[in-house]
């Protein structure tokens, strides 16, 4: 028999070292582990996970509030909950949620009004304000220029979105979000900012930015000590705007 060529002696070698490796490795089940095991939750199609707190389904307002003593509810119309608009110059009436909140997985679906009134900032404009004061920016951003900071899904005045998702007005969205609450040390300093990631109609529009503050019209945001738990809050920004299926997951 001839004897092999050198490449191929080379081969052979090379593919027994291999095989020699591959019954080295450590047994598959040295990165398996089966504790603890994840908590079993219904997930519904279209409906709220098992271990959510729903705020609103379409039949109650009890889990809101307005957030003056002086304000009024909003309205249920159609299985929808709806901004009363405030006329100026009378303070607008947001709505809080009873319950505080810290971390959270947040799902609602928004509309913004089918008739088209104002531009820009002034066109089917709300927001979410995470602890009342950490907004994601509800506007009618279907073909409505505005500052990139303050167009629907962004967080207000710091994070553009990183896609204009918007449905034309009149059309039900989506918001899905994960916000991690600020945390402060015992003498009121800042420990861990604020935190999002939120898909706007199931796009990634924010994705894990940190926020610099609170929500601030004017001026640049600043950090004040605030409690661990706070109440979720929806704005009343004088459009009639509505909200459906709002739940929320606590996230420990
Ligand atoms: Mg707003």
């Amino acid at each position: 028999m001839r004897p092999l060529p050198g490449f191929a002696v080379t081969l052979l070698s090379l593919a027994a070292l291999a095989l020699h490796a591959a019954d080295e490795l450590p047994p598959p089940e040295l990165t398996e582990y089966y504790s603890p095991v994840p908590p079993v939750i219904a997930a519904p199609a279209g409906g709220a996970p098992s271990d959510a707190i729903v705020l609103f389904d379409g039949t109650s307002l009890d889990a809101w509030e307005p957030v003056s003593a002086d304000g009024h509810p909003w309205k249920i119309e159609d299985g929808a909950m709806v901004v009363i608009p405030t006329p100026a110059p009378a303070k607008p009436c947001d709505q809080q949620t009873k319950q505080a909140f810290g971390n959270i997985q947040l799902h609602l679906e928004f509309r913004t009004p089918a008739k088209i009134e104002g531009k820009g900032q002034g066109r089917g404009n709300s927001g979410v304000f995470f602890m009342g004061r950490y907004e994601l920016q509800i506007l009618d951003s279907h073909e409505n220029p505005t500052y990139v900071n303050g167009q629907a899904a962004s967080i207000y005045k710091q994070h553009p979105p990183l896609a204009n998702a918007s449905r034309p007005a009149g059309e039900w969205q989506t918001f899905d979000v994960v916000f991690i609450a600020p945390r402060f040390a015992a003498d009121g300093s800042l420990v861990s900012p604020a935190r999002m990631t939120a898909f706007h109609n199931g796009v990634l529009v924010q994705h894990d930015a940190v926020l610099t503050g609170p929500t601030e019209y004017r001026g640049q945001p600043k950090y004040l000590a605030h409690a661990a738990q706070l109440p979720l809050s929806l704005q009343d920004h004088r459009n009639p705007t509505a909200f459906r299926n709002i739940w929320v997951r606590e996230l420990k």
